[in-house]
């Protein structure tokens, strides 16, 4: 039996959660999605080895060999990664032609390396009602860094 959290609105999220939210939108609004036409937007906080906490937007960016493209989960984890803040907390998903959309299998696993205990929001509709997933949720009994 699958689990499906149950949506929650935008007022019952924390501070930080929200501006997840807003920046998912926001970044959506910049994304480079030529082909697809299908602008998606991601943020996320992430936590370096001295604790610091610091927050990543991204968005897709498609090119003309359609399998060098890149979904704003991936943009927004590999920014985080590439700073050296290498655990992911949180992370807003909105797809902003049609919300309700939800992370790809390749983002998924890459959320669960780098956030193995993470939530995630994804966007349900323009007033952001949400739900609140756990990674354990969107990818059960998962293969992760610790498996090699
Ligand atoms: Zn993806």
């Amino acid at each position: 039996m699958v689990h499906i959290p149950q949506t929650q609105s935008y007022a019952t999220l924390t501070q930080l959660e929200q501006q997840l939210v807003d920046m998912a939108w926001k970044m959506a609004a910049m994304a480079h999605c030529p082909f697809s036409n299908f602008p998606v937007g991601a943020a996320l906080v992430a936590r370096n080895k001295d604790g610091e906490e610091k927050i990543f937007g991204g968005n897709n960016i498609e090119i003309s060999n359609w399998g060098g493209s890149l979904c704003a989960e991936r943009v927004a984890a590999f920014k985080a990664v590439s700073e050296g803040f290498k655990t992911i907390i949180c992370t807003a998903v909105v797809c902003s032609s049609k919300p309700s959309g939800s992370p790809c299998g390749f983002c998924r696993q890459v959320l669960r390396d780098f956030g193995k205990d993470s939530t995630i929001l994804t966007v349900l509709d323009a007033d952001n009602t949400v739900r609140k997933w756990q990674m354990e949720e969107l990818l059960p009994d998962s293969f992760g860094p610790e498996s090699l």
